[in-house]
């Protein structure tokens, strides 16, 4: 990622969260974000049987989350609803991640009989993390450590998955930010005694 990206994201995730009324403290509310960037939200099995997807989740567990198409000139993006609630937010934050940085949507490209969807390793990098910004700001994720917040109470309040709510309080620097503060409130506290 390059330098400054992930300030930038924080600050990105703030203005997009604030813009949709949605307070520091709120879980994000993906539909209205989806809505005020123009974006329709399809769950899989609005356009296929959800036996194919049950059979496709059978043969390869995982193997679709989401993708961004462009339909008669308006955003789409279509998610696997058989996905776990956290899952299915990550995936819709990453998607609308992508749209808010102005990547280009992904495109198809055919080899042979298969058909692979090419995208960009750095692009796909961003998106993740401005989709963790999005979901876990890290003002929020400060209360949460003050508060001595678990990762899973983080991610049942927040309807994230336990991992992305870990991964955040780790990669956002607010678990090493709170420890220092902490050492820094005992040294004073041990040389005042
Ligand atoms: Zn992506």
């Amino acid at each position: 990622m390059r330098r400054g990206f992930k300030a930038e994201a924080e600050r990105t995730a703030a203005e997009h969260r604030s813009r949709i009324g949605c307070e520091d403290f709120d879980p994000l509310d993906i539909e209205k974000m989806a809505q005020a960037l123009g974006v329709d939200l399809i769950p899989a099995d609005d356009l296929v049987e959800r036996e194919r997807l049950e059979e496709l989740e059978e043969i390869q567990s995982g193997a679709f989350s989401a993708g961004t198409f462009n339909v008669a000139g308006r955003r789409v993006v279509v998610y696997n609803p058989l996905n776990s609630e956290g899952r299915q937010r990550s995936d819709l934050a990453h998607e609308l991640a992508h749209i808010i940085l102005g990547h280009k949507v992904r495109t198809i490209e055919s080899v042979g009989e298969l058909k692979l969807l090419t995208c960009d390793a750095e692009q796909e990098e961003e998106a993740d993390w401005l989709a963790g910004c999005l979901l876990l700001p890290r003002p929020l994720l400060l209360k949460c450590a003050r508060d001595e917040w678990s990762a899973k109470k983080i991610a049942r309040k927040h309807r994230t998955s336990e991992h992305m709510a870990r991964f955040r309080l780790n990669a956002s620097g607010v678990l090493v930010q709170i420890g220092r503060a902490k050492a820094a409130k005992n040294r004073k506290s041990g040389n005042s005694a």
